[in-house]
């Protein structure tokens, strides 16, 4: 898959672990949302709509240990919110590399020079920081000038310090083509960074600007003119090159979203990520107990314009390692390089 190599291997030997055991249904990555707070508003966050006192909690470290414990996943991506603004980040970050857990802490990187100082580089994490465009598109997207200047300044400390850091891309309706052509050579010639994430955005009703998501048919149509440019093949993504390809629309995949199973301030969140259907106190309330097939493309209208890695990826990964000439095409696929 296009993640690192030893995360790569941490995964295949967790699936195959899952296999032998018997089990239909396992994690693979879990998303963490230790908080919901952020320091930003951008306009198609379905996150930070929650009321004073919600925003106001915070999971404590061990809580935080705990939820990966019960779970078993071998990636853990910190999100929120802000992850940088939990008062306790390092000691959460500390904890689970001690674990030996894979860990992406996913940031908007304002806060990102201020915390590098305190904290070591690691093969178990990476920092994901959210870049949507260029200067002027991302500043519009995130709702602040001078953003998009700070998380590349973080980006650039971090590399200097030898953390690896990948960004994640969110494709919106105002997105063209040629901005994130400029955006990705941007990521890999200029910063280095070592590998890119994108999705199309997931339209939450409560986001506070309903145009900026794509349908399916325009989000399909914009990956592939995004990924029929030259500069394509130095590109390095953290994905695989199948969840690549379902975004252009050349495979189909159903979404696997208990794949990545979403732990909360508030509990474990049914069905996933992006969708909230309440919570449930337990990992295992969560994976046994939910209706799992009622959800995906053609099951649940509002996974109609879902195509976010969250439910796909797992999808993905599963299908990778079950092929090893699928194998080999992720682990070409993540060397990329700099344009001749
Ligand atoms: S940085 Fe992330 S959590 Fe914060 S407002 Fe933007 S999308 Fe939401
Ligand atoms: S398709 Fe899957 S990941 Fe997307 S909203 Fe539906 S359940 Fe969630």
């Amino acid at each position: 898959m296009g993640i690192p190599a030893s995360e790569a291997f941490a995964v295949s030997t967790h699936i195959l672990k899952q296999r032998i055991k018997g089990n239909k249904r396992y994690p693979l990555v879990m998303m963490l949302e230790p908080l919901w707070r952020c320091n930003l508003a951008c306009v198609g966050c379905g996150k930070i709509q929650h009321s004073e006192e919600i925003l106001g909690t915070y999971m404590s470290p061990q809580e935080c240990w705990d939820a990966a414990d019960e779970c078993g996943a071998p990636i853990i991506s910190i999100a929120g919110g802000e992850p940088l603004i939990h008062p306790q980040i390092g000691e959460i970050i500390n904890g689970f590399i001690e674990r030996k857990k894979f860990l992406h802490v996913c940031t908007n990187g304002l806060l990102l020079e201020r915390w590098l100082p305190r904290l070591e580089p690691s093969k178990y994490l990476t920092f994901t920081v959210h870049i949507d465009g260029m200067r002027e598109l991302h500043d519009e997207m995130v709702d602040r000038k001078g953003v998009f200047d700070k998380a590349v300044a973080g980006i650039r400390e971090a590399k200097r310090r030898g953390f690896r850091v990948s960004t994640n891309t969110t494709v919106f309706a105002d997105s063209s083509p040629e901005q994130m052509r400029e955006l990705f050579n941007f990521l890999m010639d200029d910063l280095d960074v070592d590998g890119m994430q994108v999705s199309p955005g997931y339209d939450y009703p409560k986001a506070p600007n309903q145009k900026v998501f794509l349908q399916r048919p325009q989000m399909i149509e914009t990956f592939r003119q995004i990924f029929a440019f030259p500069e394509r093949k130095h590109w390095r993504f953290f994905q695989t090159p199948i969840f690549l390809e379902f975004l252009e629309g050349k495979t189909a995949m159903q979404c696997t979203a208990w794949g990545n199973p979403t732990r909360t301030v508030m509990g474990w969140q049914r069905p996933c990520y992006l969708m909230n259907e309440g919570y449930v106190k337990t990992f295992d309330e969560l994976i046994n107990e939910t209706e799992w097939d009622r959800y995906g493309y053609g099951r649940d209208s509002r996974c109609t314009n879902c195509m976010a890695h969250c439910g796909y990826e797992a999808t993905a990964v599963k299908a990778t390692i079950a092929s090893p000439l699928e194998g080999v095409r992720a682990a070409i696929s993540t060397m990329g390089g700099k344009k001749a």
